[in-house]
């Protein structure tokens, strides 16, 4: 079975694996992609075509924590213990949607 694969099938599978990979590992891969590279796959440098940016001020959440040691806790734990024992406070920075629409790709129709 092996000695009939060639090169081009050795090849595929090889790409097939970093596919994989990359689908694994995609909010990783996020981060080291560089603007170059996702302007050379015809994605938007800004917000590779989500069309949104993560708020920085509230991490995408649309809410700020009252509670310095909550914030060790990954997000969805936090909203979690916030409904039953924190205080939030709406992001004035998104106003509280946790993201903007991209200014490279959103469009607001002009009237
Ligand atoms: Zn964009
Ligand atoms: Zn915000």
């Amino acid at each position: 079975m092996l000695e009939h694969i060639t090169a081009s099938e050795v090849a595929g599978y090889g790409v097939g694996a970093l596919l994989l990979c990359a689908t694994i590992s995609a909010p990783r891969i996020d981060s080291y992609i560089s603007a170059s590279q996702r302007s050379s796959l015809g994605m938007c440098k800004k917000c590779g075509d989500l069309r949104l940016i993560a708020c920085s001020n509230c991490k995408g959440s649309g809410s700020l924590r009252q509670g310095g040691i909550f914030s060790l806790i990954p997000s969805d734990e936090v909203s979690f213990v916030n409904k039953s024992k924190m205080t939030s406070l709406s992001c004035n920075k998104c106003g509280a949607k946790g993201h903007f629409p991209c200014p490279k790709c959103y469009k607001v129709p002009s009237t």
